[in-house]
């Protein structure tokens, strides 16, 4: 097999224009990958660290060259050195995590690390001739995790409200999302049907129709309660049907309106306590059957996500997002205390392929559904659509069904879904589309 010959990276711009890092492997078969890593604006407090130069004179603090100078002075040398085979993922993300030594990836930083992490994985699968998708699926295995490769259910963030809105919405991501027995291309015929109808509805009534960080419109709206009924309206006029064909759900993200103990939205006149949000949870749920609900409460309230999902978690889907970050010791925590009945992954949270890959399999272990999500700033990179199906996830959160960063994954799934169809018969696609 082939060995690692050179390494390195430079800053670019993720979709809210803020610098990111790149990084680049080459092979000593000529082999060359390159991978992105993405950025949240509602990070959770216990991920780990995205390293930024803080430095006020360049992209207002933002900017990624420490980041970038650890790739090409410190890890991409070391890993040089080594001769590593890139098949070797574990050994390699191993590698990185000791040249770290903290336990949050403080030192090199979570996005240089993961950015060599990822662009190792596509260069692997590139010099073995796989797809992406494939070889993913492959190393899950190894590890002991059964997927299931299918192209998942998307929830499409249609209104995008909290710290990604550029309205006056508490609760952040509104989804719509297909049935789970549509297939990929239904779902997201559905998905795009329902977003044009939302956009031509809100331009109709004058509201601000213009969108926010994922692609979601971000209109102004007197609650957030509104907000599901501009949902419901659209789906209504379409000829889809809700329970049967579409479904509904949140990630209220409820870091971003918990202040001094209590939780401030504006459908209610006085801040509410955690068991008077979680009654409002179950009154948004009679009257709009929510599939999924993420992060109801905030990053810490451990008590609050045991009361909620033993309430309310034979209904729907609770997800954990910022609260465990992808990390294994709160994902114990949470599968321990029965906090949560599913998991988002970032692999930006935690910081490495391996690390990402064995949170998944330990959340199957517990019989959770599985969320492979991007984040808010993002790239075009396309490889988190083809984590989701190597590792067999129920659902993906790509953003709205609109903005090229957000399409080019979606659109990726497409033909994975199509891919797969045809080997299923045991035969090859007309047309392949270009990997990795
Ligand atoms: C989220 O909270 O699920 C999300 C994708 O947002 P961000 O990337 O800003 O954390
Ligand atoms: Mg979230």
């Amino acid at each position: 097999m082939a060995v690692i010959k050179r390494v390195w990276a430079r800053e670019i711009l993720d979709s809210r224009s803020t610098p990111t890092v790149e990084a680049a492997v080459m092979l000593d078969n000529g082999v060359v990958s390159v991978f992105s890593v993405p950025s949240g604006a509602s990070t959770g407090t216990h991920e780990a660290l995205e390293l930024r130069d803080h430095d006020e004179t360049r992209y207002r603090g933002k900017g990624v060259l420490k980041a970038v100078n650890n790739i090409n002075q410190i890890i991409g040398p070391n890993l040089i050195m080594a001769n590593l085979d890139p098949t070797h993922q574990e050994e390699i993300d191993n590698k990185m995590k000791q040249m770290d030594g903290t336990d949050n990836k403080s030192r090199l930083g979570a996005n240089s690390i993961l950015a060599v992490s990822g662009a190792v994985c596509k260069a692997a699968a590139i010099a073995q001739g796989k797809t992406l998708y494939q070889w993913i699926y492959e190393n899950a295995t190894q590890k002991g995790l059964k997927p299931m490769m299918h192209a998942p259910t998307p929830l499409f963030n249609m209104i995008n409200g909290g710290l990604h809105g550029a309205g006056n919405l508490d609760f952040q991501e509104f989804f719509v999302i297909p049935a789970s027995s549509k297939n990929f291309a239904d779902g997201l015929r559905l998905g795009s049907e329902i977003y044009m109808m939302i956009g031509q509805n809100l331009a109709r009534r004058g509201a601000i129709h213009s969108v926010g960080d994922e692609g979601g419109y971000a209109p102004n709206l007197f609650t957030n309660a509104d907000a599901l009924e501009i949902l419901v309206e659209a789906i209504r006029q379409t000829n889809y049907q809700i329970g049967r064909d579409v479904f509904l759900g949140l990630d209220v993200a409820a870091n971003s309106f918990y202040e001094d103990g209590a939780y401030k939205i504006r459908d209610k006149s006085a801040p509410m306590n955690e068991a008077s949000l979680i009654a409002y949870y179950k009154e948004l749920n009679n009257l709009y059957h929510m599939a999924v609900l993420e992060d109801p409460l905030h990053e810490d309230a451990w008590d609050g996500w045991n009361q909620l999902t033993t309430e309310m978690g034979q209904q729907i889907t609770i997800v954990g997002d910022d609260l465990i970050v992808t990390s294994m010791k709160r994902l114990e925590k949470a599968i321990q205390t029965k906090a949560c009945n599913a998991i988002l992954i970032k692999p930006n949270q935690i910081g490495t392929i391996s690390e990402t890959i064995d949170v998944i399999k330990h959340s199957r272990e517990a019989n959770w559904k599985i969320i492979v999500s991007h984040r808010s700033g993002e790239t075009n990179d396309t490889f988190i659509a083809d984590f989701a199906v190597g590792v067999g996830a129920d659902y993906v959160k790509f953003g709205a069904p609109a903005r090229g960063e957000r399409v080019s994954k979606y659109n990726r799934l497409s033909s994975i879904e199509i891919e797969l169809a045809y080997k299923s018969q045991q035969q090859t696609p007309p047309q392949p589309p270009p990997q990795n």
